[in-house]
């Protein structure tokens, strides 16, 4: 921030110490909040929660319990799929290969990590990834 050095065109900034300590406790976060949200989804769905979905399903309510069932197991998908984004984060970051793009090596820069704490590859490559017509895009 105090630096007076000039931008250097379009290099992303690199991440220094502090860049990745600022980045590894924000991972450590979201696998926190991960842990916690797939925790929840679980406990939701075990034994007797089962069983109030069946009986609703013969009172007539089902479409609504089906709508809370689906959405618990929305929320536990999301936050499996976070949980794994941030677990292979961190083996990246113990590595040394954390911030740069799996795909091409570049660095992936620091405002797009800040942003997206997970993100394992650059703008560039991501966007060629995420077809328009790709599935699963909602
Ligand atoms: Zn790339």
């Amino acid at each position: 921030m105090a630096g007076s050095r000039p931008a250097g065109g379009s290099a992303p900034a690199p991440l220094d110490a502090s860049r990745l300590a600022e980045l590894a406790a924000r991972l450590k976060a979201l696998r926190d909040r991960a842990e916690a949200a797939l925790a929840h989804a679980k406990g939701e769905l075990k034994g007797e929660d089962a069983e109030l979905f069946r009986d609703l399903g013969q009172t007539g309510d089902w479409a609504l319990a089906e709508a809370e069932f689906e959405r618990d197991m929305a929320g536990a998908e999301r936050a499996r799929a976070l949980l794994a984004a941030v677990q292979s984060s961190q083996r990246r970051m113990e590595s040394g290969d954390y911030g740069s793009c799996e795909d091409c090596g570049d660095d992936i820069g620091y405002e797009r990590l800040a942003a997206f704490p997970t993100a394992s590859r650059c703008v560039a490559c991501q966007s060629r990834r995420e077809s328009p017509a790709g599935p699963g895009g909602r």
